[in-house]
């Protein structure tokens, strides 16, 4: 990396959208390779989510090179094992994590506390406003000039679309989201709960046909809920209809998993999407850029969103520092990215077609073979599927080796 000039005004300034893990770890990387950025978001606060992401591969090493791994080591929460129970309740079978992944590097924590961590380390080197977004955004050559919510303007050499999957920027610089969305077939809830169940390091899940439900401890005395289940709609469901929709979803499900969506308070925050992956031709056009789950959404099923978000930022940072001018650095960059979002989204698409088969059959049969299939050979399985791509992505990106 180049030194930073220490004269703000020099630097070339990237305009930011979005406080995610791509907007943040893009602040805290252009910063190393001597830019000056302002990230804008549009929640007041930093946006709380009720789930836990697993940080492996990629986003592990990319951690690791911002110097935050044992803040984040803080919050891990080793996954004990996971309990598998019918509609009826009774035990399918008991998966533990720790033994399927064995000599496999990850950190499991609240999307909340690992945008924390990337905002305190972004804070010092950022300029970084909460309550604001873009309104319109207009390009000249090689400057960008953007009018927020605020009345400001702001121009730049670079705007950095990393505002997630639902990207504003896209709509407003690449087009209607139709045109890049690629629904898998599934609608996913989770929401937090105060905690009845104290399962420990435990997830217990309701299995179905067409459905799952999922409670883990997400924080002392916090629990966190995931739902997800077959849908062929995909429609974006309002804050007020979300405990409904999800309510119909699971209407015979067991008890158990009802009662917290009858428990639900009215009002309280739910997130609900459909399960969506973004595909485009270019992540870039002039000087905009997207990054993140605006350019290539993976879903949960990569278990790698996040972390190739950190991931993106931190290539494209390589990539300007190499110089040779911002066009060609930003093409390296895309050039750079692809393969390994090809392999995940692929991964994505597989996982969808198994992960909660549809039918009875297909379900009992899921089922017998979990039960059955000798422990070793499931340890396999999942390294075969889990590691072995993850691994192959580091390798994609030149993040397998300490940078
Ligand atoms: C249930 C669930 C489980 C997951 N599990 C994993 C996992 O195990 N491992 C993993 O790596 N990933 C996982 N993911 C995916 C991961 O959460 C995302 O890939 C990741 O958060 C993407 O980061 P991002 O910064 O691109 O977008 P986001 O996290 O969506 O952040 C975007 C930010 O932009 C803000 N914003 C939105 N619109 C605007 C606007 N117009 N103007 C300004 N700001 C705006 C938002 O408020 C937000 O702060 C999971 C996702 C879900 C839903």
């Amino acid at each position: 990396m180049t030194q930073p000039d220490p004269r703000p005004e020099l630097r070339p300034h990237a305009l930011i959208v979005g406080a995610g893990a791509a907007g943040l770890s893009a602040a805290w990387w252009l910063d190393r390779a001597g830019w000056r950025t302002t990230v804008l978001e549009r929640a007041p606060d930093l946006r709380r989510d009720g789930y836990m992401i697993g940080l492996s591969g990629p986003g592990f090493e990319v951690a690791r090179r911002m110097g935050i791994l044992p803040a984040l080591r803080a919050h891990d929460r080793r996954i004990g094992e996971n309990v598998y129970r019918n509609r009826a309740g009774r035990q399918i079978v008991r998966l533990r994590y720790a033994e399927l992944l064995r000599g496999f590097e990850w950190i499991t924590l609240s999307r909340t506390e690992l945008v924390a961590e990337l905002l305190a380390a972004a804070r010092p080197v950022a300029d970084i406003r909460f309550g604001v977004t873009v309104d319109a955004i207009e390009q000249d050559g090689e400057r960008v000039t953007a009018r927020l919510t605020d009345g400001t303007v702001e121009a730049a050499d670079l705007l950095i679309g990393a505002d997630g999957v639902h990207s504003a920027v896209r709509r407003l610089c690449f087009g209607a989201d139709a045109a890049f969305e690629r629904p898998l077939g599934f609608r996913v809830a989770a929401f937090e709960a105060e905690d009845r169940l104290g399962l420990g390091h435990d997830f217990l899940s309701y299995s179905e046909p067409g459905r799952i439900a999922e409670f883990y401890t997400l924080a002392p005395r916090r629990l966190a809920t995931l739902y997800i289940w077959r849908s062929p709609d995909a429609a974006a469901v309002p804050p007020a209809q979300r405990a409904h929709v999800l309510r119909r979803a699971f209407d015979d499900s067991h008890p158990d998993a009802l009662r917290w969506i009858d428990n639900h308070p009215a009002g309280a925050p739910m997130f609900l999407d459909s399960m969506t992956l973004i595909e485009m031709p270019r992540w870039r056009t002039g000087r905009v850029l997207l990054l993140g789950d605006a350019a290539h959404c993976l879903t949960l099923l990569s278990g790698q969103g996040a972390g190739m978000a950190m991931a993106s930022a931190n290539v494209l940072a390589d990539e300007l520092a190499r110089g040779g001018g911002i066009d060609a650095a930003l093409d390296r960059h895309e050039a750079r990215m692809r393969p390994a979002v090809a392999r995940l989204q692929q991964r994505s698409r597989r996982i969808a077609g198994a992960f909660i088969p549809a039918t009875r059959r297909g379900y009992a049969l899921r089922n017998l073979s979990l039960r059955w299939m000798p422990r070793r050979l499931l340890a396999w399985y999942f390294m075969r599927n889990a590691r072995s791509e993850v691994l192959a992505a580091s390798a994609d990106l030149g993040l397998d080796r300490p940078g």
